[in-house]
């Protein structure tokens, strides 16, 4: 099963993702991971990333596409993925589908996770994320068991450099002018599930299990 999770940053895909490989025993594929990973490790790759994921943009398709190919095409992958954060504008959705096409494959279902612009706000200042193993809490609605810690790895967790108020704001705005149109894309291929976002977690991934079972 090849699996998208659609919708704005905050939404939730990346908490629904984590519960769903974990259920399916499918890799969760970010590619917001992999290029936090390589900020981390210091790989000109990271560095390249940064300056465009600080102000809220968008890193290059160039970039981006070569390392969602590659991650795909890895062994764990091959019987199926969840995507979170990739594809984020038609382009991107397009190599992928050429990509997959030539492998007489296709995306089976994409996840569009809905919760209004005020809400994301609350979410992104309350994230917290595990630079080790990708979790993300929240301080208030998912707080780890010990404060500062990652429940899953023992890592300590911070507050993204993106999550800051104004980046916010710029990552919805590129949100909404280069990501929404996908909703149209998938509806048309007729494979877009809309999910309302704004439920409590374990209902929110209730909602998802019973679309792909
Ligand atoms: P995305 O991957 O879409 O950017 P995340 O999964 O990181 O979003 O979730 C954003 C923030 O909202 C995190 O702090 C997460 O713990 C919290 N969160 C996720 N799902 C819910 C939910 N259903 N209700 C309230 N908060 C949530
Ligand atoms: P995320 O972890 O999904 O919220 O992504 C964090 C940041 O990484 C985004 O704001 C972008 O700068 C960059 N990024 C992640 N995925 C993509 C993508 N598919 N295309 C372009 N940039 C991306």
């Amino acid at each position: 099963m090849k699996i998208i999770m659609l919708g704005a940053p905050g939404a939730g895909k990346g908490t629904q993702a984590q519960m769903i490989a974990e259920k399916y025993h499918l890799p969760h594929v970010s590619t917001g991971d992999i290029f936090r990973a390589n900020i981390k490790n210091g790989t000109e790759l990271g560095r390249e990333a940064k300056g465009y994921m600080d102000r809220g943009v968008l890193v290059p398709d160039e970039l981006t596409v070569r390392i969602l190919l590659d991650r795909v095409a890895q062994e764990d992958c091959k019987n199926g993925y969840i995507l979170d954060g990739f594809p984020r504008n038609i382009p991107q959705a397009e190599v992928l589908d050429k990509e997959l096409e030539k492998l007489g494959d296709k995306i089976d279902v994409a996840i569009d996770m809905e919760v209004p612009d005020e809400s994301i706000i609350k979410r992104m200042m309350g994230r917290r994320a595990c630079t080790a193993c990708g979790a993300t809490y929240h301080i208030e609605n998912v707080p780890p068991k010990k404060e500062g810690i990652c429940d899953k790895c023992g890592e300590a967790l911070i507050l993204r450099d993106d999550d800051k108020e104004e980046t916010v704001k710029n990552r919805l705005n590129v949100y909404h002018e280069q990501t929404q149109p996908l909703i149209d894309f998938y509806t048309e291929k007729g494979i877009l599930k809309t999910v309302d976002g704004t439920q409590d977690m374990m209902d929110v991934f209730k909602t998802i299990t019973d679309i792909l079972e």
